[in-house]
């Protein structure tokens, strides 16, 4: 029997077809930029996203922070929000390895930053401060889709006030489903782009990072420094060309999963939703029963959860609809009690 892991959509194992893809891939040494299958990924992102040039990066974590560093200086500074994955979930490598500051910002509840308060927090030219530099914004964020006409906003705002705008866009396929729209549709409106191919696309391994071809040659260069420079990388590029070709507009069953799961535990007692904010593959809830009590409990039925203090669920290539309602039914039987 399997288990149903609803603790990320990273835990995917690489399908049949994908395995085949990677073993067939033509490789070379992409350090020297002779991996065929590396550059036919960055090219294929780049032109999805609609940017000049992309690059093929070990993680999420390593592509953003590429970004950051190739979009700022030592002593200068990002805008960011304050649950962003970029400021509270890699490490603060900004600070660590980039000498960048971060000024972080409390979200919107619909996972925006609210551009009269980051206008606010945009420093003064002058010598007792850093030179802010960057605005970063993240889509899907919890989930959530960042409503298209506040990304012309957004772009508008960092060109009256002179800054550039990169996405965390770790989820971004997601979100241009959920829209029913090209991804560049999305990606326009941003100087950079970092999209993951291994969270709901489902390869083993990889981020692309993707922009102007002159941000990229600097990234390329900070890729090397980081320890990042692979070598017959197109095993895993093909993996990431495979989800590209294949698993994009299959995220909208993660997206009806993720939305019937929802409807399932509202119904329970014990169990809180909020079914507005259930917009992609991702699912909170907030429940009065005692988190290790249910995982004990869920774990028996052969179905993993992240015991932290919230419920986040996320539906995935490996979910099937019938996971979701053996899912619901574990939840049911634990607050039945
Ligand atoms: C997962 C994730 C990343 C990058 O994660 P890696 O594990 O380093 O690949 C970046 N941003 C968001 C929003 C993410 O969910």
């Amino acid at each position: 029997m399997k288990w149903i892991d609803l603790r990320s959509d990273t835990v995917t194992r690489p399908t049949k077809p994908m395995l085949e893809a990677m073993m067939q891939a033509e490789v070379g040494d992409d350090v020297y930029g002779e991996d065929p299958t590396v550059n036919l990924l960055e090219k294929t992102t780049a032109r999805m996203t609609g940017m000049e040039a992309g690059l093929f990066c070990t993680s999420g974590t390593q592509s953003n922070l590429l970004a950051l560093m190739s979009h700022c200086n030592r002593g200068d500074e990002y805008i960011v929000g304050q649950l962003a994955h970029t400021y509270r979930y890699e490490g603060g490598g900004a600070a660590v390895l980039g000498s960048i500051q971060p000024q972080p910002l409390d979200l919107e509840p619909d996972g925006s930053l609210d551009l009269a308060k980051v206008a606010h927090f945009i420093k003064p030219d002058d010598y007792h401060f850093a030179k802010t530099k960057l605005l970063c914004l993240e889509n899907t964020q919890g989930g959530k889709v960042l409503p298209m006409d506040y990304l012309a906003k957004a772009r508008a705002f960092v060109n009256t006030h002179g800054l550039s705008l990169h996405l965390d866009g770790a989820r971004v396929f997601n979100a241009a489903v959920k829209l029913d729209v090209a991804v560049e549709e999305i990606t326009r409106h941003f100087d950079t782009v970092s999209c993951c191919l291994s969270k709901g696309l489902g390869a083993p391994v990889g981020s692309v990072l993707c922009g102007p071809e002159k941000i990229i040659q600097k990234a390329r260069r900070w890729r090397k420094v980081l320890g990042g420079g692979m070598r017959q990388a197109g095993i895993l590029a093909a993996a990431g060309l495979y989800a590209l070709e294949n698993h994009v507009a299959r995220l909208e069953k993660d997206h009806v999963n993720a939305r019937h799961l929802a409807a399932g535990l509202a119904k329970i007692k014990g169990i809180k939703i909020d079914s507005e904010m259930v917009q992609t593959n991702i699912v909170f809830a907030d429940i009065t029963a005692d988190m290790s009590k249910l995982h004990g409990h869920l774990k028996e039925n052969r179905i993993l959860i992240d015991p932290s203090s919230h419920l986040r669920l996320v539906t995935h290539l490996d979910i099937q609809a019938p996971d979701i309602d053996h899912a619901i039914g574990a939840f049911q039987s634990f607050f039945r009690g």
